[in-house]
């Protein structure tokens, strides 16, 4: 079965204190108001086991992690300790990360590999740049970031990973991609999953759409029949935002 999922990218925002009421708040709505979408948070590292502590009905997520699984690397945060934290997911390989820190589809197979093997659950984002979509070469750079960074894990670990198509140009722009782009990449990436995985493998594929999707535009994104939810940047830094966009379902 595809689970739905609708998850909260914080980036670098909010305090601790801000963090845990914005938490306590969503968490609060689901609890009585449950839902058949998974609902995830993703504040910064270093307020993952506070706001964690606060969270009953919604699950949470680290925004990275590192390359290696342990030892001198002063500054990064293993998987094994983003575990201990008690959170469940991991995001890798967000636009930004590649732009501003470098990271590319070899090193996010690595961290993929180590993320999974803590038994925590990647939400890998892929997505091509405006340049790339106006060339008309979009679907192959999705194409190939699918490829290096998930092909070499069997069906059963892929079983624990959520793919996240981001167009770069529609992150934080206000820019979104129309329903019709969105469904026509994510059907394409579960056909990229198809053809190497099983059958299964590509139904039981949760992937998510991100980019400038608010409450006024993710009914029609959810719609399609391959967007399983969203990645959701600056409108999860709203509980009500937020919380409008996870009821579009
Ligand atoms: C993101 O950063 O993953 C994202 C989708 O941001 P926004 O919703 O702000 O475009």
């Amino acid at each position: 079965m595809r689970k739905l999922i609708v998850a909260g990218n914080w980036k670098m925002n909010m305090t601790l204190q801000d963090g845990i009421k914005l938490a306590a708040e969503v968490n609060e709505f689901f609890k009585k108001n449950p839902t058949e979408v998974e609902v995830i948070i993703a504040p910064s590292y270093i307020h993952l086991p506070d706001v964690g502590r606060s969270l009953s009905s919604i699950s949470l997520s680290a925004q990275n992690s590192a390359s290696e699984s342990a030892g001198a690397f002063t500054g990064e945060v293993s998987a094994e300790m983003i575990k201990s934290t008690g959170a469940q997911y991991v995001i890798l390989g967000h636009s930004e990360r590649r732009t501003y820190y470098g990271e590319d589809d070899n090193l996010l197979r690595r961290k993929i590999i180590l993320v999974l093997e803590q038994g925590l659950k990647p939400i890998f984002c892929c997505g091509e740049i405006l340049a790339e979509r106006e060339a008309g070469n979009h679907f192959n750079v999705v194409k190939n970031q699918v490829e290096t960074s998930l092909f070499d894990l069997s069906a059963d670990e892929l079983d624990n990973v959520v793919i996240a198509y981001e167009p770069v140009w529609a992150i934080g722009t206000g820019v979104t991609a129309s329903p019709d782009q969105a469904q026509e990449m994510h059907a394409y990436i579960r056909e990229i999953i198809r053809a190497k995985f099983e059958e299964t493998a590509a139904e039981n594929m949760t992937i998510l759409y991100g980019g400038s999707c608010k409450p006024s535009n993710a009914r029609e994104l959810f719609k399609n029949p391959d967007v399983d939810g969203g990645l959701i940047g600056g409108a999860a830094l709203k509980a009500d935002d937020f919380i409008a966009i996870i009821q579009s379902f």
